[in-house]
């Protein structure tokens, strides 16, 4: 399949922008409009992804910038206090998502993490051209 046509890409970016919604359905009505059918949160797949795409054996996490420790992202700063319980949680919970991404390849899923911090409204086109590469197999896990 070729790239979408700029005219394509408008369409599934329509509407998305002005709506008030969440990291997640962001992702989730892009992909619809992309024309990919998926499930969501399958219990028996390793960390639960968000979203599962068993046709392609492909799966997308979508990941609280802070909860996940995003390296190097503003949204993952530290509280001042209690730095030492929230550095340990955060790095258990990176650990666990490591360890989840592994066990999928393993399975032979190909995995995506989108972080928050990439969805943002004035950069929906930079994410459809993320989901494109990956649902296309040009990009893999660690997109960015
Ligand atoms: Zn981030």
């Amino acid at each position: 399949m070729d790239s979408f046509s700029k005219e394509k890409r408008s369409q599934i970016m329509s509407n998305v922008k002005s709506k008030n919604t969440t990291p997640e359905l962001i992702v989730r009505r892009l992909l619809h409009r992309m024309g990919y059918r998926f499930r969501l949160h399958r219990p028996d797949l390793p960390g639960k992804p968000d979203i599962v795409l068993p046709k392609y054996k492909k799966v997308i996490f979508i990941n609280g910038c802070f909860w996940h420790g995003h390296e190097n992202c503003k949204k993952s700063q530290l509280p001042k206090t209690n730095r030492e319980f929230w550095q340990s949680k955060i790095r258990k919970n990176k650990s666990r998502d490591e360890k989840s991404i592994n066990k999928l390849l393993e399975m032979g899923w190909q995995c995506l993490v989108i972080w928050d911090c990439q969805i943002k409204k004035k950069d929906i086109e930079k994410l459809v051209i993320i989901l494109e590469g990956f649902m296309k197999g040009e990009m893999d896990y660690d997109n960015i």
